[in-house]
């Protein structure tokens, strides 16, 4: 394990037009998913309801560019506060996983999640 902390290969994807137009799509067909910050505290389970303002990755795409889409139906897209966003992405690039659900499969556009 390096300790340094990269900006992984992948980033560059942010910089594209593409990625633009996704979010505004997203926010355009799923605007509650979209504009509401959908993080669960760990503890009470409430949803965090802040304002989102920044655009996530359920699954952590890596590279890849279904994922990095939004999947299908945008499934792969939530929307974080701020706060939220910061933790999880940290949590990621340490190379931990949230304490969330988990999504094994997908049956059609609905996820199938590990511990349903
Ligand atoms: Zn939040």
């Amino acid at each position: 394990m390096r300790s340094e902390r990269k900006r992984p290969e992948w980033d560059k994807l942010y910089n594209l037009a593409e990625w633009g137009r996704i979010k505004e799509r997203f926010r355009a067909e799923y605007p509650l998913r979209a504009c509401i910050c959908q993080a669960q505290d760990s503890e009470t389970g409430q949803q965090c309801n802040q304002p989102a303002t920044e655009i996530d990755h359920v699954i952590p795409h890596k590279g890849d560019w279904f994922l990095f889409c939004g999947g299908i139906d945008f499934e792969n897209l939530q929307g974080l506060c701020h706060r939220h966003h910061s933790e999880k992405t940290a949590l990621e690039l340490s190379g931990k996983t949230l304490k969330q659900r988990r999504v094994i499969a997908w049956c059609g556009s609905v996820p199938i999640y590990a511990n349903d």
